[in-house]
C-alpha cells in the first residue's frame, strides 16, 4: 500500500515537474538571458537587453526602418502614466514582448510593449524619510535582466530580484549601511552570473565602493572600496594601501567617508574579462577640507577596471586628481575599437563632468588622448599627455576668502544623461553643459549627517533680485546646452546643436542615421550625420532619460520616459523653457503612421496665490537666505525658483504658509518626503527661512502673475 502511495506521489510529482518544466520554458519571459546572449546582442536588434543595449553600451541600435527619409511620419503609439511626478532616468530593457523599466522611487514596472498595458507594478515601499538623502532626486537608472529575473537598486540601498513574470520578490539584500546617506539610483548590471551595483551618498559623507551579489541566491560575492578607510582598521584590498599613500595622513577624510561613490556608470569587455566603474567625487568637495596638504586622493574621480569575477583591481586611470569641484567620472563609459594611426586600437570612452574627453586603451588604462569638448571649461587649460594629468589653471584656484566663477559647475559640463555612438558616423553624442559655477571654500562648517558636506560657501549662488524677464534671459545666456558630434579620433568638434535648455535627456543613436533625444519639453530626432532637425514631439514635461529601441512583428518603436527632475531642475533654480508643463511621469512610445493623443495640458491653470505680508527686516531675510540656501535650496531651488520638479516655494498657499513651521520644524509633511529640519535648525531658524520665503515670494508675485496670463 505504501509503495503504491509513493508511486502515485512520484509520478504526480514528475507530471508538476514537467507543467514547471513546460512553463519555464514557453511562457516564463526573459528565461534565457544570460552573458552569452547579451554578447549576441547584435544577432536580436530588435532587443534591447541590458542598460546600453550592449556591454559595450554603445546605445546604437541597428534597426533603420525609421530613418532620416520617413522620421517625420513618427506617431505616438501608446503612452503608460507612471503616477509619479518626480524625475525619470530609467533606460527600459525590452525583450520578448515585454518592456521593464523603473520610475521614482524605486518602483518598477512590466508593460506589454506592444500597447504599453501594464503587466505587473512593483513598489518596494521606500520609506519617503530616504528622500533627503538623494542629492539629486529620488530617480532610479533602471533595472537589469538575468534568468527569468529582474534586478533593481532601490533607493534605500536594497537589492532586490524579482520574478520577470509576476513581480514577486525573490530575494532582497540590504547593500549598504541603513544609518549611513547611502542612496541607489544606478542600474544594476550582471556580469558573469553576478549582478553589480553602486551606491551614492557622497555630498553627505559616505565611502563608496562597489558589490557583486549572486544572481541566483543574493549572497554577497564580493566588494572593491574606492577610497581608504579607518587607517587603523587593516586594507579590505592590497591595492588600498597605495592609494591611502595619496590621502594626507593627518586628514580625517575617513570619518565622513571620504566619497568616491560608484552611482551609475560601468561597461563590460567579455573577451579582455574586465569590468569598467565610473568613480564620483570626494567627500567633502574642497580638497583642502579633505585631505590637507594634497594628494591625488585615489580611486575619487577615476575609471576603475576590476575582475569580475573576484573583484580584483587591475588598473585605473583618475581623471580630476585632487578633486576639488565634484567633478566625477561616474558618466557613461562606451567601449569601442577605432583605428588610430593606422593600427586597431581597444579603447575606453569617457566625457566626465570635468569638461575633457577621454579616449583610454581599455587593456592597459593607457591615456591615448583628451580634449576639452567645452570650449570655456577653465579649471584646466590641458591634459599632459607626458603625465596623463591635467594641468590646472592657477587663475581658477579658489579660497576662503576669493570666490572663483569655474567652468564647468558642479553639474559638469557633462552628467549622468547617457551619450551614443555610431559606428556609422564613428561620431559620440554628448549631452553637453555651459553652466559656470562660483566656489568659494568654507573651512567654518562641521560635519553633519543630515547636511550637505561640502567645505564649499553655498552663499556665492545667492541672487537678490526679482526674476524679471531680464534675469531670466541673462541666466539663460549664461546656462545653456547642445548636443554635441565628437570626433573620438580627432578629439574634435564636428558639430553642435545649441539648446535653450541646459538639463536634457541623454542619446539614442540609430542605424537609420538618426539621434532621438528630449530637451526642454520635446522629444526630438535628427539626422546623425548633420545633426539637422527632421521631427519633435511635445511631451508636456521635461525630459532627461535616454531613449531605447526595439522591434516587434516587424514594427519599429521608439521609447523614452518623460518626467523632468534630476540634479539641475531640483537646485539650479532655472525654470524649464516651456510654460505648459505638468510633472506626470509618463512612458511615451513612438512608430511611424501612430497618432495617438495625449491628454490636452487641461494645467488648471492655478491661481497664483498672494503672498501674506512681508515679515521681519533685512536681517532676517538675509539670515533666512543664508538658511535656506544651506538647508532648503538643494531640493526647493536657488533663490526660491522651483525648477519644475517640487513645489515652487514661491507659489505657496495659505495653508502652507499657515503650516509652514509644523512642516519645516516638526516634519508633519514626512510622508511625502519632507523631513523634520529641527536636526540642523531652530524655529527660529525655520521663521527667518519663512521670511526669506515670502520676501522673494512677493518679489516675484506680478512677474508669476504676468507670464500667467500671457
Ligand atoms: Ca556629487
Amino acid at each position: 500500500m505504501f509503495k503504491i502511495i509513493l508511486q502515485a506521489f512520484n509520478s504526480h510529482r514528475l507530471v508538476l515537474a514537467s507543467i514547471a518544466l513546460v512553463l519555464g520554458g514557453c511562457s516564463a519571459p526573459i528565461a534565457d538571458i544570460d552573458g552569452e546572449r547579451i554578447q549576441r546582442a547584435d544577432s536580436e536588434p530588435g532587443a534591447w537587453l541590458s542598460h546600453g543595449r550592449t556591454y559595450d553600451e554603445q546605445r546604437y541600435s541597428l534597426l533603420n526602418q525609421i530613418n532620416a527619409d520617413n522620421v517625420e511620419d513618427l506617431g505616438l503609439a501608446w503612452y503608460y502614466d507612471t503616477g509619479t511626478n518626480r524625475g525619470l532616468e530609467a533606460s527600459p530593457i525590452v525583450v520578448d514582448g515585454m518592456m521593464f523599466a523603473t520610475g521614482s522611487w524605486s518602483v518598477v514596472f512590466a508593460l506589454d510593449a506592444r500597447t504599453g498595458g501594464e503587466i505587473w507594478r512593483y513598489d518596494p515601499e521606500v520609506d519617503p524619510a530616504k528622500g533627503k538623502d538623494a542629492c539629486c532626486d529620488v530617480v532610479n537608472r533602471g533595472v537589469a535582466a538575468w534568468r527569468g529575473k529582474i534586478y533593481v537598486g532601490a533607493l534605500d540601498g536594497r537589492l532586490i530580484a524579482l520574478d520577470a513574470a509576476t513581480g514577486s520578490e525573490i530575494w532582497s539584500v540590504q547593500t549598504t549601511d541603513p544609518d549611513k546617506a547611502y542612496t541607489i539610483t544606478g542600474a544594476p548590471r550582471v556580469v558573469k552570473g553576478r549582478v553589480i551595483i553602486g551606491n551614492g551618498g557622497a555630498e553627505y559623507g559616505v565611502r563608496g565602493y562597489v558589490s557583486a551579489y549572486d544572481a541566483e541566491t543574493g549572497k554577497l560575492d564580493w566588494r572593491f572600496y574606492t577610497v581608504p578607510g579607518d587607517p587603523s582598521e587593516p586594507f579590505e584590498q592590497p591595492i588600498l594601501e597605495r592609494a591611502a599613500e595619496t590621502w594626507s595622513d593627518d586628514g580625517e577624510y575617513w570619518k565622513a567617508g571620504g566619497g568616491g561613490t560608484v552611482w551609475d556608470s560601468m561597461a563590460y569587455d567579455p573577451e579582455a574579462d574586465l569590468l569598467y566603474i565610473g568613480v564620483g567625487n570626494g567627500s567633502p568637495w574642497s580638497r583642502e577640507e579633505r585631505s590637507p596638504g594634497g594628494g591625488d586622493n585615489w580611486f575619487l574621480s577615476s575609471i576603475v577596471a576590476l575582475r569580475p569575477d573576484t573583484g580584483e583591481y587591475v588598473w585605473h586611470y583618475q581623471t580630476t586628481p585632487g578633486d576639488n569641484w565634484d567633478y566625477t567620472a561616474t558618466q557613461h563609459i562606451i567601449l569601442t575599437d577605432i583605428t588610430l594611426d593606422g593600427s586597431p586600437r581597444k579603447v575606453l570612452m569617457q566625457a566626465p563632468k570635468n569638461g575633457f574627453f577621454y579616449v583610454i586603451d581599455r587593456l592597459s588604462g593607457e591615456l591615448i588622448s583628451a580634449g576639452k569638448y567645452e570650449p570655456k571649461v577653465n579649471w584646466a587649460t590641458h591634459i599632459d599627455m607626458e603625465t596623463g594629468r591635467p594641468v590646472e589653471n592657477p587663475d581658477a584656484q579658489y579660497t576662503e576668502d576669493d570666490a572663483k566663477l569655474i567652468y564647468p559647475a558642479p553639474y559638469g559640463a557633462h552628467n549622468w544623461q547617457p551619450m551614443a555612438y555610431s559606428p556609422d558616423t564613428n561620431l559620440v553624442y554628448i549631452p553637453t553643459m555651459e553652466i559656470p559655477f562660483a566656489y568659494k571654500r568654507d573651512s567654518k562648517t562641521e560635519y553633519h549627517r543630515f547636511n550637505w558636506n561640502l567645505g564649499i560657501d553655498v552663499a556665492t549662488q545667492i541672487i537678490d533680485a526679482p526674476q524679471t524677464p531680464e534675469v531670466k534671459k541673462a541666466t539663460r545666456a549664461l546656462v545653456r546646452g547642445s548636443v554635441l558630434a565628437w570626433d573620438p579620433v580627432q578629439q574634435r568638434e564636428v558639430w553642435r546643436i545649441a539648446q535653450d535648455h541646459a538639463w536634457n535627456g541623454g542619446l539614442l543613436a540609430t542605424a537609420g542615421n538618426l539621434i532621438f533625444q528630449g530637451s526642454g519639453g520635446y522629444f526630438s530626432a535628427h539626422r546623425a550625420d548633420t545633426g539637422q532637425k527632421l521631427w519633435n514631439f511635445f511631451a508636456q514635461t521635461g525630459i532627461i532619460a535616454p531613449p531605447v529601441t526595439y522591434e516587434l512583428d516587424g514594427q519599429q518603436y521608439v521609447t523614452v520616459l518623460a518626467g523632468y527632475g534630476g540634479a539641475f531642475a531640483l537646485a539650479s533654480g532655472v525654470e524649464l523653457p516651456v510654460s505648459e508643463h505638468h510633472k506626470l511621469g509618463r512612458v511615451l512610445t513612438f512608430r511611424l503612421g501612430a497618432s495617438e493623443e495625449l491628454p490636452g495640458v487641461t494645467a488648471e491653470m492655478v491661481a497664483i496665490p498672494e503672498p501674506p505680508d512681508s515679515r521681519g527686516g533685512k536681517d532676517l531675510i538675509d539670515s533666512g537666505s543664508l538658511l535656506y540656501h544651506r538647508h532648503c535650496s538643494v531640493c526647493h531651488g536657488a533663490n526660491a525658483v522651483g525648477g519644475g520638479v517640487l513645489g515652487d516655494l514661491r507659489t505657496m498657499d495659505a495653508k502652507t504658509h499657515e503650516l509652514f513651521q509644523d512642516i519645516v520644524f516638526k516634519g508633519v509633511y514626512a510622508a511625502k518626503g519632507m523631513v523634520s529640519f529641527a536636526p540642523v535648525m531652530s524655529e527660529p531658524d525655520v521663521e527667518a527661512v519663512h521670511a526669506y520665503i515670502i520676501y522673494r515670494a512677493r518679489q516675484d508675485y506680478e512677474i508669476l502673475k504676468g507670464e500667467q496670463q500671457q
